[in-house]
């Protein structure tokens, strides 16, 4: 009788260490949605002043200055355009946390995005006398239906990422695909690769982690805020794909993803023409 009271006192117990376990980890989550939701509106309030700030110097500059007063103003706005960008970034990011980020689908061309992406970040890599270079493969469509501006900012991370961490070499944007059988879906391959600074053996586990960079000394030199590829990790994963990095200290590193989406096929004109 002693050991069936004690068994019955035992699983009582176990049943209520489960209920605190529960309880515990319902508040946790809830402590965690709170402080993303308070992230994404505090960044949301801050980003409208300081676009204000920084159109505000940038209407200033074109003003009749003296010279130091335009240095002045060019100032304000650069560095209000540097601080939009950690807004952005934290607003981002705390969206995603907050499972607040809603993911747009609709058709674009992803050669000819790819091709208009480079051109501009082609202005950085040139001032440093790197090659950036997009190869897209002729086999793969080039329309796909998806969320073209968040594979830009992905892109954006990695391209800029790679030639910020390049000295000499290049940047190669490659795109590799296979469509599905019945031609309706494309799995995409998406690559950068450089020939930069590369990543220690021991570091690039924890490249994708939030505000993590490589190293302190190292990053001094670069400005970020270490939040940009574990947002590209958390975008990519909201689209249902893959992202990995493969790096060696002193060579190079190749940060890729993949996604599958579908193509777009535009109407056949021949089809939509009424009957005569
Ligand atoms: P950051 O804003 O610092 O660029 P990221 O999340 O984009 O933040 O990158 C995190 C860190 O990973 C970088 O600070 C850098 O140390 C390392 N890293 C990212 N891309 C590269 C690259 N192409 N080559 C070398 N190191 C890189």
């Amino acid at each position: 009788d002693g050991d069936m009271v004690n068994l019955a006192l035992n699983i009582t117990d176990t049943i209520r260490q489960e209920k605190d376990l529960k309880e515990a980890r319902r508040k946790a989550e809830a402590a965690s949605r709170a402080k993303s939701s308070f992230l994404a509106n505090m960044s949301h309030e801050i980003r409208t002043p300081m676009n204000g700030v920084v159109g505000m110097a940038e209407l200033l500059a074109d003003t009749d200055l003296t010279e130091e007063q335009r240095l002045y103003a060019d100032t304000i706005r650069n560095s209000g355009e540097a601080l939009l960008v950690i807004i952005n970034d934290v607003l981002d990011y705390s969206k995603i946390e907050a499972g607040k980020l809603v993911l747009h689908n609709e058709p674009f061309d992803l050669e000819h995005s790819l091709h208009e992406l480079a051109m501009l970040m082609q202005v950085n890599a040139r001032d440093k006398g790197l090659e950036l270079l997009v190869d897209y493969d002729m086999f793969l469509p080039t329309r796909f239906t998806g969320d073209p501006g968040r594979i830009r900012q992905v892109m954006t991370n990695l391209i800029g990422n790679a030639v910020k961490f390049t000295q000499e070499g290049h940047v190669v944007v490659r795109v590799v695909g296979l469509p599905d059988s019945d031609d309706t879906t494309a799995r995409l391959h998406i690559t950068v690769e450089d020939t930069g600074i590369g990543i220690p053996a021991d570091k690039v586990g924890h490249v994708f982690g939030e505000f993590n960079q490589v190293d302190d000394e190292r990053n001094r030199k670069f400005e970020g805020t270490g939040l940009g590829l574990a947002i590209s990790k958390k975008l990519i994963g909201l689209m249902g794909g893959d992202i990995w990095v493969e790096s060696e200290e002193g060579k190079g590193s190749t940060f890729g993803f993949s996604l599958a989406l579908p193509v777009d096929i535009p109407p056949d004109p021949e089809l939509l023409r009424l009957p005569d």
